[in-house]
């Protein structure tokens, strides 16, 4: 029955998980969200572009060119707050269709030497995507290179951008049960095999529970805490690199500023929400990134931290709305496009508010554009 040819990529992905649970037992969380995302034949990311109007969800640089543009000059001039060295590496992590690379580009133009000096490693997982970044990018002005991992980009000074990627980094889930941390794990559905269910899984090691955010170690019983080991290693790599070379880093995702408890794993398909374990592979699963841990972790590793501020705010600073402005006056007819771009990504009910910008850098550097200093709560 395995590797039958004719098998579509949802049964390939059901059987896998099915087969890996049957011999290991329950599986974490993140396990099924790896799986579900990069199976290689057929994760949600590894075979197909998710990305855009007319496909599974929508992100900012596809939803207006303007996001990019103002991205593009906070990168410029980045790059000249780590002293505008002559080499600077540009990383973007989880680069998507290329879109927000591309304009970042086409903006940072206006900034003297600063395209002379970038290479480009773009950080992607899926081969399917890589193909689309190849094609977006094939005219870009600067070299432009791939690494599947972010220890493996070019050493040396560095620009880091990452949007929309920590969301889908696998996440573990905790449950208080019985006074004891357990892993939440994903098991086959005990009325129904050919389907899969949350089940409490093995007591989780002293080791684990240190990922559990801090301010949520001491829930009562019945509780949820979400654990972002992907985090945890984009952060450690930053903090080996940006200690040997200035650097500097921005993240925009969607999450609290503060550590919140509770189950966010979250499945979209066609832009509707739909059951995380029901038809891996076909919905895109994230969960929403934790903040207040990210720059917590990023503090102990002696890094400078700047943010969270909501990404209303930190577009707003950037000067979006009077790009809309320029750019409404130069296409008059597009000025009600651009408007309702603008809202999308600074309306308070739509990206403005939920979805926030963090930047990493190495220490002592000038402050970044548009964020200000992290604020620990006491
Ligand atoms: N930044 C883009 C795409 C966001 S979707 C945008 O804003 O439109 C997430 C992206 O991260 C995809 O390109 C996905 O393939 C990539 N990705 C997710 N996990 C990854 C990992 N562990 N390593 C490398 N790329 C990853």
């Amino acid at each position: 029955m395995s590797n039958d040819p004719a098998e579509s990529p949802e049964a390939r992905i059901a059987r896998k998980l099915t087969e890996r649970i049957r011999s290991e037992g329950v599986i974490p969380v993140s396990a099924f969200m790896a799986e579900a995302l990069f199976d290689p034949v057929a994760g949600f990311y590894a075979t197909k572009d998710p990305l855009g109007a007319g496909a599974d969800f929508i992100t900012a640089p596809e939803i207006s060119q303007m996001f990019g543009e103002v991205i593009g000059l906070w990168a410029a001039q980045a790059w000249i707050d780590i002293g505008s060295p002559g080499h600077v590496q540009l990383i973007e992590l989880g680069p998507g269709k290329g879109t927000l690379m591309h304009d970042i580009l086409r903006t940072a133009r206006v900034v003297p030497g600063f395209l002379n000096a970038v290479e480009v490693t773009l950080v992607e997982a899926s081969p399917a995507l890589k193909m689309v970044q190849g094609r977006v990018l094939a005219d870009s002005p600067v070299q432009i290179s791939w690494a599947d991992r972010i220890e493996k980009a070019p050493d040396g000074p560095a620009i880091l951008i990452a949007n929309e990627f920590l969301d889908c980094l696998p996440v573990r889930q905790a449950i208080r049960s019985g006074g004891v941390w357990r892993e939440r794990c994903v098991g086959l559905h005990p009325e129904d095999d050919t389907r899969f269910a949350f089940v409490p899984g093995p007591v989780l090691s002293e080791l684990d529970i240190a990922l559990i955010p801090h301010s949520l170690r001491g829930l009562p019983e019945g509780a949820l805490a979400e654990m972002r080991p992907g985090d945890r290693q984009v952060v450690d790599a930053l903090a080996l690199r940006f200690a040997r070379h200035k650097g500097r880093a921005l993240f925009i995702d969607y999450g609290p500023a503060e550590a919140e408890p509770g189950d966010t794993l979250q499945a979209i398909r066609a832009h509707e929400k739909v059951d995380p374990l029901d038809r891996p592979g076909t919905a895109d699963l994230t969960a929403r990134v934790d903040f207040e841990t990210l720059a917590r972790t990023a503090l102990e590793l002696d890094l400078d931290v700047h943010g969270p501020q909501p990404q209303r705010d930190f577009l707003a600073a950037l000067g979006i709305a009077q790009r809309t402005k320029m750019l409404a006056g130069k296409v008059p007819e597009k000025r009600d496009v651009l408007l309702r771009q603008l809202e999308r990504l600074t309306g308070e009910d739509q990206m403005g508010v939920l979805f926030k910008a963090i930047c990493l850098s190495s220490e002592g550097l000038p402050a970044p554009a548009g964020l200000s200093p992290f604020a620990e709560k006491s």
